[in-house]
């Protein structure tokens, strides 16, 4: 019923995945990163999929949380960038959140409002990604300030990668030895890897993991290496074509007229658009799924709409069902075409709807 773009969720595949980075951790447990509403996958439904197996789940700020909660995930919830105003330290406190502490200014906020329950603090050591997180030299200070604390029940010592999908990576190398000094002798249970670390990085692998990109099927790397065949994609991204029409040598498509056909062309019209989150700098002859058949994109993505080469497909009609990303055209192929990162293109969606099998 109207509109017919679509994104079809497959749980199963979601399920599979989390067994993948479950087994590449081994001992370690994985907290499942949910956040953005799980890359657009739906986090309440993702956690809720999961529930039986994750052994937490991360989001990026409290209204994310409260959303599991409501739901009822009662796993571990990691805020991943702690609270941002001492009044959500009463939240946390209420739904039993863990958080991530960064900064000096979340310690202090803490030590002012003591929590009534224990809490499991995250601490975030800034071992090269420049972004958030104690400077090695300062880590320490920071883990005794809150080991004073009464309300501090755990403290889990985190860092995070900048490079670790980049294949073998000094810069990464280079955080893990960072980390592991300036956590030398610390009690407790550590956590530095992302879905490209897990994969990666044996060496990093800690007692705590937390993959993202990977439990949605998608690879963290550019390049092929190998394991793409044991996870699955969770996310079908599809529509419909809504019109075919013949068009003679030298006529342009789309706005701009940026495409002009060379020889007589069948083109397609796909109801999807950058409105929808398909992205606006998916350049010509990015390749669109349509039947079996990979057909390439012509001409400037609309708001509503995409145009595509339908020239060499026998039989096509209106109403044929056009894959943007899924199964066999994987969301990294298709950001390599835009220019951008799979990550983006999930987090991009919009106005589409969710369907779940
Ligand atoms: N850990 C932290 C701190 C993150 O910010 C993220 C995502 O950005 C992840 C883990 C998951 O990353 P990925 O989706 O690459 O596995």
């Amino acid at each position: 019923m109207g509109r017919p773009a679509t994104a079809t969720i497959n749980l199963d595949a979601l399920r599979h995945n989390y067994r993948i980075t479950q087994q590449l951790s081994g001992s370690g447990q994985v907290m499942a990163v949910v956040k953005a509403d799980a890359y657009s996958h739906g986090a309440t439904a993702c956690a809720t999929a999961l529930a039986d197996v994750a052994r937490g789940f991360a989001v990026a700020c409290i209204e994310e949380a409260l959303e599991l909660r409501a739901a009822g995930i009662k796993q571990p919830i990691l805020l991943l960038e702690g609270f941002f105003e001492p009044s959500e330290l009463a939240m946390i406190d209420r739904y039993r959140l863990d958080t991530v502490i960064h900064h000096q200014y979340q310690i202090d906020a803490l030590v002012a409002e003591p929590l009534d329950h224990p809490v499991r603090i995250w601490l975030k050591m800034d071992s090269g990604m420049g972004r958030v997180g104690f400077a090695p030299d300062t880590y320490r200070a920071a883990w005794e300030q809150l080991c004073a604390l009464s309300c501090v029940k755990d403290i889990v010592l985190m860092s995070h990668f900048a490079c670790a999908d980049e294949a073998d990576s000094e810069h990464a190398q280079q955080q893990l030895a960072t980390f592991n000094a300036y956590t030398q002798g610390l009690p407790g249970e550590r956590s530095f890897c992302n879905s490209a670390g897990l994969l990666a990085l044996k060496d990093a692998r800690g007692d705590w993991n937390r993959p993202g990109l990977l439990l949605y099927g998608v690879s963290p790397f550019t390049e092929a290496h190998g394991f793409e065949s044991k996870i699955q994609p969770v996310m079908e991204l599809s529509s419909a074509i809504i019109s075919i029409k013949d068009i003679p040598a030298g006529s342009s498509v789309g706005y701009g007229s940026q495409w002009t056909a060379e020889s007589p062309t069948r083109i397609g019209v796909v109801a999807i658009g950058y409105a929808d989150g398909y992205p606006r700098h998916a350049v010509n002859g990015t390749p669109i799924s349509i039947n079996g058949y990979r057909v390439p994109l012509v001409g400037r993505v609309s708001m509503d709409m995409l145009t595509v080469d339908l020239t060499e497909i026998p039989n096509v009609q209106i109403g044929d069902r056009a894959i943007l990303w899924g199964k066999d055209l994987s969301v990294a192929e298709v950001a390599g075409f835009a220019n951008t990162i799979p990550y983006q293109l999930l987090c991009n969606l919009n106005r589409v709807p969710v369907e779940y099998h």
